[in-house]
């Protein structure tokens, strides 16, 4: 009989990425009967993937998972291996041999493509690099956004979208004490955008923002929220749509909606329009976006599968700038199987698969299994499940004892990777702290690897 998981033969786990995902499979791991070592590996030097450069800065009650997540880390069993590239500083193989089972986290790190012409005229922006340069990921630091001209577009009605939206519409006074990047904020400050477009390619009630994020849009200092009454007119399935309790949370945007038709001419600074049943078709402009091509659409389909189809008609929209924000993207890692056509790993229950074969002790959670969608806590469960199928595995396992990170630390030297554990980042996590305090925001973040590793570098 296998003493794997045992005190004498624990279970060496290796979890890639320190998301949400990632740290609620070593929660999982964790509090699980067998006696699991957990060493999560994350590229970057700061932990939580999204929660920290994706969540928006003035949602700082999103951002309160992340107390679970440090007591997750303070746990002596689990280990933190941040600036460590899997793929690039480690290679899956290398992982392989230091841990019985390796899990997956790594989110969906890119954007979905909108495949029209003109998607790479300078101006033209995934929304998903825009939310990490507010948020001051190293990855998206150096990008230029120009908020010179009056009008920006926003293409995809969820949450991203409207995050996009807000921070293009907000104040600095609204922006200044938050988390926000100091480089994003001091760019917005000298933003001339005036009308702001979120524009959705099918009808209102098929919009996948959520209905509090929707009323925070009417709600901003100086900015109107505002929907034309003939985008609220529906078709006998949205109606159907609408009648569906299933559908309750579509029902409570439409009122917000209502709310917006129904208002007074705008008097404040900006504008949002939202705006419903149009597509782009392509974006214009002499070397740079000068306008958009929007096709018209109608729904065609049963309730609550109705598409978009073309009309015919297209109209055209000046804008200086647009932000696509139609989903994330899994990014494959070298060793690993990849489903190009959805951007995630191919998986049974977690498990990965290579074709028909499961591909013994290599597991997968969060958005790179299932695709980018839910909120943070969508991926406690997904985790627990990706657990289940691990431990319900073990007994098939390789038994034989694993070293986890004590076999890589040579290896790593010999690249020269600086490591950042679980109290480096502490160091790191302080420091950011204190320098937000004279600005009065909760922190200001590092936006390069370099400063981190300097803070550490500099610190007694
Ligand atoms: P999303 O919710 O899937 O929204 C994507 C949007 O893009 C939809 O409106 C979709 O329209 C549209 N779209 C897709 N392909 C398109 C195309 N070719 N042309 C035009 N429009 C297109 O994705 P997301 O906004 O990136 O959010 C990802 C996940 O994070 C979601 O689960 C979201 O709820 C979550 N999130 C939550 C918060 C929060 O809680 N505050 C904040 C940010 C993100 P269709 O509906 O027609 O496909």
């Amino acid at each position: 009989m296998s003493n794997l998981g045992t005190a004498q033969n624990p279970v060496r786990a290796a979890i890639v990425g320190s998301g949400p995902s990632g740290f609620y499979a070593a929660e999982a791991l964790l509090e699980s009967e067998q006696t699991v070592l957990v060493d999560m590996f994350e590229r970057l030097p700061a932990p939580f993937g999204l929660v920290r450069s994706g969540v928006a800065p003035d949602h700082p009650n999103l951002k309160k998972p992340i107390r679970g997540y440090q007591r997750i880390a303070e746990s002596r069993r689990f280990r933190f291996l941040g600036n460590v590239t899997v793929g690039r500083d480690i290679t899956v193989e290398e992982l392989k041999r230091c841990y019985h089972v390796i899990i997956f986290a790594c989110g969906a790190e890119t954007d979905r493509k909108l495949g029209i012409p003109g998607e790479h005229l300078a101006g033209s922006h995934a929304a998903t690099e825009f939310v990490g340069w507010y948020n001051g990921h190293p990855d998206y630091r150096d990008l230029v956004f120009d908020l010179s001209h009056e009008t920006a577009v926003v293409i995809g009605q969820g949450n991203v979208a409207v995050d996009v939206c807000r921070i293009l519409c907000k104040t600095t006074d609204e922006l200044r004490h938050t988390d926000i990047a100091g480089h994003a904020l001091a760019v917005l400050a000298q933003s001339k955008i005036r009308d702001v477009y979120m524009i959705g390619r099918r009808g209102p009630v098929q919009a996948k923002f959520a209905h509090q994020e929707l009323k925070a849009l009417g709600k901003l200092a100086d900015c109107d929220a505002l929907v034309a009454p003939h985008d609220l007119e529906l078709n006998p399935a949205s109606r159907e749509e609408l009648a569906d309790k299933r559908n309750r949370a579509s029902g409570k945007s439409y009122e917000v909606l209502q709310g917006f038709a129904a208002r007074q001419a705008p008097t404040r600074h900006r504008r949002l329009h939202i705006q419903f049943l149009k597509s782009p078709k392509e974006l214009k402009g002499e070397g740079k976006l000068e306008r958009v091509m929007l096709a018209r659409n109608r729904l065609e389909g049963e309730p609550l599968q109705q598409v978009a189809r073309e009309t015919g008609e297209v109209e055209e929209l000046a804008c200086g700038v647009l932000f696509r924000s139609v989903g994330y993207c899994g990014v494959a890692i070298q060793g690993v199987p990849f489903d190009d056509d959805r951007g995630v790993i191919p998986n049974q229950d977690g498990r990965i698969v290579d074709g028909q074969n499961v591909v013994a002790g290599l597991y997968v959670t969060g958005w790179i299994k299932r695709g980018p969608t839910g909120l943070i806590g969508t991926n406690r469960a997904d985790s627990a499940a990706t657990v289940m199928s691990l431990l319900a595995d073990l007994p098939k396992l390789p038994a034989g004892p694993k070293t986890g990170a004590d076999g890589l630390t040579a290896t790593l030297q010999h690249r020269a990777v600086r490591v950042v554990n679980y109290a480096d980042w502490q160091v790191i996590d302080a420091a950011e702290v204190r320098r937000g305090e004279t600005a009065g925001k909760p922190r200001e973040k590092f936006t390069r690897v370099e400063e981190m590793l300097e803070v550490l570098a500099n610190f007694k």
